[in-house]
C-alpha cells in the first residue's frame, strides 16, 4: 500500500533551475535572479550612495553586487568570496568581506538571516517582503509570504502601540519529505 503523501510546502516558490534537493524537493528560493531593469536601478542606488558618502565608486563594486544580483541566491560571506574569486581573481577576500557591508548599507544587498549553520546569509535587496525556513536537514533556504502572518503581526505591533519598521520571521525545521 501506498505510503500517505506528505503535505507539500505550497508556500514555498519553486526554483527555475530545478535543482532537486535530497529530499526530492525542488530547490526554491527567490523568484530568479534580479531582473536586468532592477539591477540597472540597483547600479544607480549604489553610485548615488557612495556619492551622498564621499566614497568613491568601483567597477570591483559594483563586481562584487552583480554575482549576488545573479545567483538568486541566499549566500553566506564566504560563499560570496568563492564565487567572486572564480569570476574576478584580481578581487581579493577582504575587499569582498569589505564591499559586503558597504554593499549592505547601499540597500544593493541585506543581511537575511542565520543559516543551518548560525552565518549570516546575504541576498538581494528586494522592495517586496518574504519570510523564510531553513531546512535544518540539508541548510536549503526557502522564501514564502502568508498574509495571515503578516496581519497578526500588525495586530500585535497596533496593540503593544508600535509602528513596525521591519520584521525578520525565519522558521528552522526540519524537512518532512526526508526518508
Ligand atoms: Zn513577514
Ligand atoms: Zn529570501
Amino acid at each position: 500500500m501506498a505510503k500517505k503523501k506528505p503535505k507539500k510546502a505550497a508556500e514555498a516558490k519553486a526554483d527555475a533551475r530545478s535543482v532537486s534537493l535530497p529530499c526530492g524537493r525542488e530547490r526554491a528560493h527567490s523568484a530568479g535572479p534580479v531582473a536586468p531593469s532592477q539591477v540597472e536601478s540597483l547600479h544607480a542606488r549604489l553610485k548615488h550612495y557612495l556619492e551622498a558618502q564621499g566614497l568613491k565608486y568601483s567597477e570591483q563594486r559594483w563586481k562584487i553586487a552583480k554575482v549576488v544580483l545573479a545567483s538568486a541566491e541566499h549566500l553566506s560571506a564566504q560563499e560570496i568570496i568563492r564565487r567572486v574569486e572564480g569570476e574576478y581573481p584580481d578581487i581579493g577576500a577582504a575587499t569582498v568581506y569589505r564591499n559586503i557591508k558597504v554593499l549592505c548599507d547601499a540597500r544593493i544587498l541585506k543581511e537575511t538571516l542565520l543559516d543551518a549553520e548560525d552565518r549570516v546569509v546575504y541576498e538581494a535587496f528586494e522592495e517586496g517582503h518574504h519570510d523564510h525556513i531553513v531546512c535544518l536537514d540539508c541548510g536549503a533556504i526557502f522564501e514564502f509570504h502568508e498574509p495571515r502572518i503578516e496581519s497578526l503581526q500588525a495586530s500585535v505591533t497596533d496593540a503593544l502601540s508600535f509602528s513596525e519598521v521591519r520584521h525578520r520571521h525565519v522558521i528552522y525545521a526540519h524537512c518532512k519529505l526526508l526518508k
